[in-house]
Protein backbone atom coordinates (compact mmCIF):
# COMPACT_ATOMS: atom_id res chain seq x y z
CA UNK A 1 0.00 0.00 0.00
CA UNK A 2 1.52 3.57 -0.95
CA UNK A 3 0.48 6.73 1.42
CA UNK A 4 -1.18 9.03 0.25
CA UNK A 5 0.16 11.55 2.51
CA UNK A 6 4.11 10.44 1.37
CA UNK A 7 3.19 10.65 -2.54
CA UNK A 8 0.72 13.92 -2.80
CA UNK A 9 2.20 17.43 -3.42
CA UNK A 10 1.17 19.81 -1.67
CA UNK A 11 1.57 23.81 -1.55
CA UNK A 12 0.49 25.95 1.56
CA UNK A 13 -0.74 29.28 -0.33
CA UNK A 14 -0.91 33.09 0.73
CA UNK A 15 1.35 32.69 3.90
CA UNK A 16 4.23 34.70 5.47
CA UNK A 17 7.56 32.61 5.43
CA UNK A 18 10.26 32.98 7.66
CA UNK A 19 12.97 31.35 5.38
CA UNK A 20 15.39 29.91 8.65
CA UNK A 21 17.28 33.23 7.97
CA UNK A 22 15.03 36.23 7.26
CA UNK A 23 11.62 36.88 6.66
CA UNK A 24 11.81 37.95 3.12
CA UNK A 25 8.72 40.29 2.15
CA UNK A 26 5.35 39.50 0.58
CA UNK A 27 2.98 36.09 0.77
CA UNK A 28 4.31 32.70 -0.73
CA UNK A 29 2.64 29.76 -2.07
CA UNK A 30 5.03 26.77 -0.89
CA UNK A 31 5.02 23.30 -2.75
CA UNK A 32 6.42 20.25 -1.36
CA UNK A 33 6.44 16.74 -1.64
CA UNK A 34 8.11 13.86 -0.12
CA UNK A 35 11.29 14.60 -2.26
CA UNK A 36 11.42 17.94 -0.37
CA UNK A 37 10.57 21.77 -1.27
CA UNK A 38 9.59 22.01 -4.53
CA UNK A 39 8.75 25.92 -5.25
CA UNK A 40 8.87 28.96 -3.19
CA UNK A 41 7.09 31.23 -5.79
CA UNK A 42 5.13 35.06 -4.98
CA UNK A 43 1.67 33.82 -4.50
CA UNK A 44 -0.68 33.43 -7.18
CA UNK A 45 2.24 33.29 -9.65
CA UNK A 46 1.53 29.40 -10.54
CA UNK A 47 -0.88 27.75 -10.66
CA UNK A 48 -0.32 24.80 -7.74
CA UNK A 49 -1.14 21.43 -8.24
CA UNK A 50 -1.84 18.49 -5.70
CA UNK A 51 -3.39 19.14 -2.06
CA UNK A 52 -3.56 23.05 -0.99
CA UNK A 53 -3.50 24.05 2.97
CA UNK A 54 -4.56 27.48 3.45
CA UNK A 55 -1.73 29.66 5.13
CA UNK A 56 -3.68 33.04 4.90
CA UNK A 57 -3.24 34.63 8.64
CA UNK A 58 0.00 32.72 9.47
CA UNK A 59 3.66 32.08 9.18
CA UNK A 60 5.33 29.30 7.78
CA UNK A 61 8.78 28.63 9.39
CA UNK A 62 11.25 25.56 8.39
CA UNK A 63 11.01 22.68 10.64
CA UNK A 64 12.09 23.38 14.25
CA UNK A 65 15.61 21.36 15.49
CA UNK A 66 16.10 20.87 19.43
CA UNK A 67 19.62 20.95 19.64
CA UNK A 68 19.42 19.06 22.91
CA UNK A 69 17.25 16.77 24.03
CA UNK A 70 16.96 13.44 26.03
CA UNK A 71 14.51 9.77 25.49
CA UNK A 72 13.30 7.33 27.72
CA UNK A 73 10.80 6.35 24.91
CA UNK A 74 10.55 6.74 21.16
CA UNK A 75 7.34 7.56 21.60
CA UNK A 76 8.78 11.13 22.54
CA UNK A 77 9.63 11.38 18.79
CA UNK A 78 6.43 11.51 17.83
CA UNK A 79 5.27 14.58 20.46
CA UNK A 80 8.33 16.35 19.59
CA UNK A 81 7.23 16.53 16.16
CA UNK A 82 3.52 17.16 16.90
CA UNK A 83 5.10 20.71 18.70
CA UNK A 84 6.62 21.49 15.08
CA UNK A 85 10.45 20.03 16.69
CA UNK A 86 10.90 18.08 13.43
CA UNK A 87 14.59 17.22 14.20
CA UNK A 88 16.04 16.09 17.54
CA UNK A 89 19.74 15.98 18.54
CA UNK A 90 20.16 13.40 21.13
CA UNK A 91 22.69 14.58 24.03
CA UNK A 92 22.99 11.28 25.02
CA UNK A 93 21.71 7.72 26.24
CA UNK A 94 22.01 4.35 26.70
CA UNK A 95 23.12 1.33 26.23
CA UNK A 96 23.71 1.12 22.46
CA UNK A 97 20.79 -1.10 21.67
CA UNK A 98 18.27 1.95 22.96
CA UNK A 99 19.50 4.26 20.44
CA UNK A 100 19.60 2.16 18.05
CA UNK A 101 15.68 1.79 19.24
CA UNK A 102 15.32 5.41 18.82
CA UNK A 103 16.87 5.29 15.35
CA UNK A 104 14.81 2.74 13.97
CA UNK A 105 11.76 4.38 15.38
CA UNK A 106 10.54 5.58 11.93
CA UNK A 107 8.25 8.45 12.92
CA UNK A 108 8.56 11.76 14.38
CA UNK A 109 11.20 13.74 14.59
CA UNK A 110 14.25 12.90 12.83
CA UNK A 111 17.24 11.80 14.87
CA UNK A 112 20.79 12.72 15.47
CA UNK A 113 22.60 10.95 18.50
CA UNK A 114 25.80 11.41 20.75
CA UNK A 115 25.14 7.58 22.12
CA UNK A 116 26.60 7.90 25.38
CA UNK A 117 28.45 10.71 26.82
CA UNK A 118 32.18 10.22 27.88
CA UNK A 119 32.20 11.10 31.61
CA UNK A 120 34.94 11.87 34.39
CA UNK A 121 35.48 8.95 37.21
CA UNK A 122 34.46 11.55 39.80
CA UNK A 123 31.49 13.89 38.34
CA UNK A 124 28.12 14.21 37.93
CA UNK A 125 27.88 11.76 35.64
CA UNK A 126 29.32 9.05 37.48
CA UNK A 127 26.94 9.33 40.49
CA UNK A 128 24.29 8.67 37.83
CA UNK A 129 22.84 5.29 38.50
CA UNK A 130 23.53 2.83 35.88
CA UNK A 131 26.16 5.27 33.63
CA UNK A 132 28.18 2.58 32.03
CA UNK A 133 30.98 2.59 33.79
CA UNK A 134 33.46 1.96 30.46
CA UNK A 135 32.37 5.29 29.57
CA UNK A 136 33.99 7.34 32.35
CA UNK A 137 37.17 8.26 31.06
CA UNK A 138 40.38 9.31 33.57
CA UNK A 139 43.04 9.31 30.78
CA UNK A 140 43.77 10.75 27.65
CA UNK A 141 44.03 6.69 26.42
CA UNK A 142 40.61 5.46 27.76
CA UNK A 143 39.26 9.12 25.67
CA UNK A 144 40.77 7.66 22.64
CA UNK A 145 38.90 4.63 23.15
CA UNK A 146 35.59 5.88 24.26
CA UNK A 147 35.56 7.60 21.14
CA UNK A 148 36.49 4.95 19.14
CA UNK A 149 33.90 3.15 20.47
CA UNK A 150 31.13 5.93 19.54
CA UNK A 151 32.35 5.78 16.33
CA UNK A 152 32.23 2.43 15.72
CA UNK A 153 28.26 2.70 16.79
CA UNK A 154 27.98 5.34 14.59
CA UNK A 155 27.46 8.43 16.49
CA UNK A 156 26.72 11.49 15.10
CA UNK A 157 28.58 13.53 17.83
CA UNK A 158 30.67 12.96 20.67
CA UNK A 159 29.16 14.39 24.10
CA UNK A 160 32.01 15.26 26.70
CA UNK A 161 30.53 15.93 30.29
CA UNK A 162 32.74 19.18 31.21
CA UNK A 163 32.93 19.88 35.23
CA UNK A 164 34.12 22.84 37.24
CA UNK A 165 38.24 22.02 38.08
CA UNK A 166 38.36 19.78 40.93
CA UNK A 167 34.79 18.23 40.46
CA UNK A 168 35.70 14.75 39.24
CA UNK A 169 35.18 15.69 35.32
CA UNK A 170 38.23 14.96 32.59
CA UNK A 171 41.14 16.74 33.42
CA UNK A 172 41.99 19.59 30.99
CA UNK A 173 44.51 16.86 29.45
CA UNK A 174 42.01 14.09 28.75
CA UNK A 175 39.25 16.32 27.41
CA UNK A 176 41.68 17.46 24.70
CA UNK A 177 42.35 14.31 23.82
CA UNK A 178 38.72 13.32 23.60
CA UNK A 179 37.90 16.30 21.09
CA UNK A 180 41.60 15.73 19.13
CA UNK A 181 40.37 12.06 18.55
CA UNK A 182 36.40 12.71 17.66
CA UNK A 183 37.85 15.33 15.34
CA UNK A 184 39.95 13.02 13.42
CA UNK A 185 37.07 10.81 13.39
CA UNK A 186 35.21 13.92 11.43
CA UNK A 187 33.02 14.32 14.18
CA UNK A 188 31.74 17.76 16.50
CA UNK A 189 31.96 17.36 20.20
CA UNK A 190 29.40 19.07 22.55
CA UNK A 191 30.62 19.87 26.25
CA UNK A 192 27.88 19.66 28.67
CA UNK A 193 29.33 22.95 30.64
CA UNK A 194 26.97 24.35 33.85
CA UNK A 195 29.66 26.40 35.53
CA UNK A 196 31.84 28.73 34.06
CA UNK A 197 34.72 26.73 35.63
CA UNK A 198 33.67 24.04 33.23
CA UNK A 199 32.90 26.84 30.20
CA UNK A 200 36.85 27.54 30.15
CA UNK A 201 37.46 24.07 30.30
CA UNK A 202 35.81 23.38 27.11
CA UNK A 203 37.01 26.72 25.36
CA UNK A 204 40.82 25.45 26.04
CA UNK A 205 40.00 21.52 24.87
CA UNK A 206 38.66 23.09 21.55
CA UNK A 207 35.19 22.24 21.78
CA UNK A 208 32.38 22.84 19.06
CA UNK A 209 29.73 23.01 21.23
CA UNK A 210 29.24 24.56 25.39
CA UNK A 211 25.38 23.27 26.06
CA UNK A 212 23.74 24.68 29.19
CA UNK A 213 24.86 27.81 30.66
CA UNK A 214 26.53 28.93 33.88
CA UNK A 215 24.55 28.77 36.85
CA UNK A 216 27.40 30.07 39.20
CA UNK A 217 28.14 32.93 37.34
CA UNK A 218 28.64 35.22 34.29
CA UNK A 219 31.90 34.00 32.61
CA UNK A 220 34.45 36.99 32.70
CA UNK A 221 34.20 39.32 29.69
CA UNK A 222 38.09 37.65 28.20
CA UNK A 223 35.77 33.66 28.53
CA UNK A 224 33.02 35.24 26.49
CA UNK A 225 35.43 36.42 24.17
CA UNK A 226 37.02 33.90 23.75
CA UNK A 227 34.43 31.41 23.35
CA UNK A 228 32.74 33.91 20.92
CA UNK A 229 35.96 33.65 18.59
CA UNK A 230 36.56 30.36 18.60
CA UNK A 231 33.26 30.09 16.95
CA UNK A 232 32.13 27.61 19.80
CA UNK A 233 28.15 27.51 19.63
CA UNK A 234 26.45 28.04 22.56
CA UNK A 235 23.10 25.80 23.40
CA UNK A 236 22.43 27.23 26.54
CA UNK A 237 19.40 24.76 27.33
CA UNK A 238 17.90 28.12 29.07
CA UNK A 239 14.31 25.49 30.12
CA UNK A 240 16.63 23.59 31.78
CA UNK A 241 18.77 25.97 34.05
CA UNK A 242 16.05 28.19 34.99
CA UNK A 243 14.38 25.00 36.09
CA UNK A 244 17.82 23.60 37.81
CA UNK A 245 17.89 27.23 40.13
CA UNK A 246 14.28 26.84 40.81
CA UNK A 247 14.33 23.23 42.19
CA UNK A 248 17.72 23.10 43.69
CA UNK A 249 17.51 26.28 45.48
CA UNK A 250 21.33 26.66 46.43
CA UNK A 251 21.82 30.29 46.80
CA UNK A 252 25.09 30.38 44.93
CA UNK A 253 23.32 28.99 41.89
CA UNK A 254 20.98 31.56 40.02
CA UNK A 255 19.09 31.44 36.59
CA UNK A 256 19.67 35.24 36.39
CA UNK A 257 23.82 34.40 36.09
CA UNK A 258 22.49 31.73 32.66
CA UNK A 259 20.13 34.16 30.97
CA UNK A 260 23.07 37.35 31.76
CA UNK A 261 25.59 34.69 30.19
CA UNK A 262 23.22 34.41 26.68
CA UNK A 263 23.20 37.90 26.95
CA UNK A 264 27.07 38.78 27.10
CA UNK A 265 27.33 36.16 24.32
CA UNK A 266 25.21 37.26 21.83
CA UNK A 267 26.65 40.84 22.38
CA UNK A 268 29.82 39.60 21.36
CA UNK A 269 28.65 37.88 18.66
CA UNK A 270 28.94 34.18 19.64
CA UNK A 271 26.22 31.34 18.04
CA UNK A 272 23.13 30.82 20.37
CA UNK A 273 21.37 27.62 19.41
CA UNK A 274 18.05 26.89 20.88
CA UNK A 275 18.07 23.38 23.17
CA UNK A 276 16.15 21.95 25.97
CA UNK A 277 17.26 19.44 27.71
CA UNK A 278 13.42 17.65 27.08
CA UNK A 279 13.93 14.34 29.59
CA UNK A 280 11.33 12.93 31.73
CA UNK A 281 14.42 10.74 33.36
CA UNK A 282 14.10 9.79 37.23
CA UNK A 283 16.70 11.97 39.61
CA UNK A 284 17.42 15.12 36.91
CA UNK A 285 17.12 18.31 38.05
CA UNK A 286 13.99 19.52 36.26
CA UNK A 287 11.79 17.54 34.02
CA UNK A 288 11.32 19.45 31.02
CA UNK A 289 8.50 18.24 28.47
CA UNK A 290 9.27 17.69 24.73
CA UNK A 291 8.01 19.69 22.33
CA UNK A 292 6.16 22.23 24.19
CA UNK A 293 9.67 23.10 25.62
CA UNK A 294 11.82 24.94 22.82
CA UNK A 295 8.76 27.41 22.60
CA UNK A 296 9.46 28.07 26.22
CA UNK A 297 13.30 28.55 25.11
CA UNK A 298 12.59 30.30 22.17
CA UNK A 299 10.74 33.21 24.94
CA UNK A 300 13.41 32.78 27.11
CA UNK A 301 16.28 33.96 24.68
CA UNK A 302 14.21 36.82 23.62
CA UNK A 303 14.40 37.73 27.15
CA UNK A 304 18.01 37.21 27.30
CA UNK A 305 17.78 39.75 24.62
CA UNK A 306 17.77 37.86 21.35
CA UNK A 307 15.42 39.58 18.53
CA UNK A 308 12.42 36.86 17.59
CA UNK A 309 14.38 36.68 14.62
CA UNK A 310 17.86 35.45 16.10
CA UNK A 311 15.72 33.15 18.26
CA UNK A 312 13.96 31.39 15.21
CA UNK A 313 17.21 31.10 13.57
CA UNK A 314 18.41 29.65 16.35
CA UNK A 315 16.25 27.02 16.30
CA UNK A 316 16.50 26.70 12.37
CA UNK A 317 18.89 28.03 9.98
CA UNK A 318 21.66 28.77 12.68
CA UNK A 319 21.04 25.16 14.36
CA UNK A 320 21.16 23.13 11.50
CA UNK A 321 24.81 25.19 10.43
CA UNK A 322 25.79 24.49 14.05
CA UNK A 323 25.33 21.05 13.56
CA UNK A 324 26.21 20.57 9.54
CA UNK A 325 22.54 19.57 8.88
CA UNK A 326 23.01 21.17 5.01
CA UNK A 327 19.83 19.26 4.34
CA UNK A 328 16.99 21.18 6.44
CA UNK A 329 16.83 24.86 8.45
CA UNK A 330 16.06 26.73 5.70
CA UNK A 331 12.58 26.69 3.42
CA UNK A 332 14.52 26.82 0.42
CA UNK A 333 13.82 24.50 -2.90
CA UNK A 334 15.70 21.14 -2.66
CA UNK A 335 16.06 21.12 1.37
CA UNK A 336 13.64 18.66 3.20
CA UNK A 337 10.32 19.36 3.53
CA UNK A 338 10.36 19.77 7.28
CA UNK A 339 8.02 22.79 7.83
CA UNK A 340 5.82 24.24 10.27
CA UNK A 341 2.81 26.52 9.89
CA UNK A 342 1.57 28.88 12.77
CA UNK A 343 -0.42 31.49 13.90
CA UNK A 344 0.08 35.21 13.35
CA UNK A 345 3.62 36.53 13.64
CA UNK A 346 6.48 35.39 15.13
CA UNK A 347 8.80 37.83 14.12
CA UNK A 348 6.61 40.30 16.36
CA UNK A 349 6.13 38.51 18.55
CA UNK A 350 8.04 34.72 19.15
CA UNK A 351 5.32 33.55 21.23
CA UNK A 352 3.22 32.94 18.22
CA UNK A 353 4.99 29.88 17.26
CA UNK A 354 2.97 28.35 20.19
CA UNK A 355 -0.54 28.29 17.87
CA UNK A 356 0.69 25.86 15.58
CA UNK A 357 -1.32 24.82 12.75
CA UNK A 358 0.00 22.66 10.74
CA UNK A 359 3.18 20.70 10.60
CA UNK A 360 5.64 18.14 7.94
CA UNK A 361 8.09 15.80 8.23
CA UNK A 362 9.86 15.00 4.93
CA UNK A 363 6.72 16.56 3.59
CA UNK A 364 4.47 13.97 5.09
CA UNK A 365 1.64 15.97 7.50
CA UNK A 366 1.54 15.52 10.85
CA UNK A 367 -1.45 14.22 12.14
CA UNK A 368 -3.02 15.50 15.53
CA UNK A 369 -0.51 18.44 15.97
CA UNK A 370 -0.47 20.25 19.61
CA UNK A 371 -0.70 23.83 20.38
CA UNK A 372 2.16 24.81 22.99
CA UNK A 373 0.14 26.10 25.99
CA UNK A 374 -0.20 28.93 27.53
CA UNK A 375 2.53 30.99 27.90
CA UNK A 376 4.76 31.05 30.91
CA UNK A 377 6.67 34.02 30.56
ZN1 LIG B 1 21.16 16.94 28.69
Amino acid sequence: MTTAAATTATTVTDVAVFDGTDAPAGRFDVSFDASGITGVLPTGAARPAGVRVDGAGGTLLPGLIDAHVHFLDPEELSTLARFGVTTALHMGTWPPRFVAELRAAGHGADLRSAGTPLAGTGGTHARIPGFPAADLIETPEQARRRVAARVAEGADYVKLILERPGAGGPSPETAAAAVEAAHAAGLRVVAHASSTGAFALGVRAGVDVLTHAPLDAVPDPDLVRSVADAGIVVVPTLTMMRGTAHNLAVPALSYDHARDTVTALRRAGAVVVAGTDANDAPGVPAAVPHGSSLHDELGLLVEAGLSPAEALRSATGAAADAFGLSDRGRIRPGLRADLLLVTGDPLSRVHATRRVRAVWTAGRAVDAVAQAGPERL
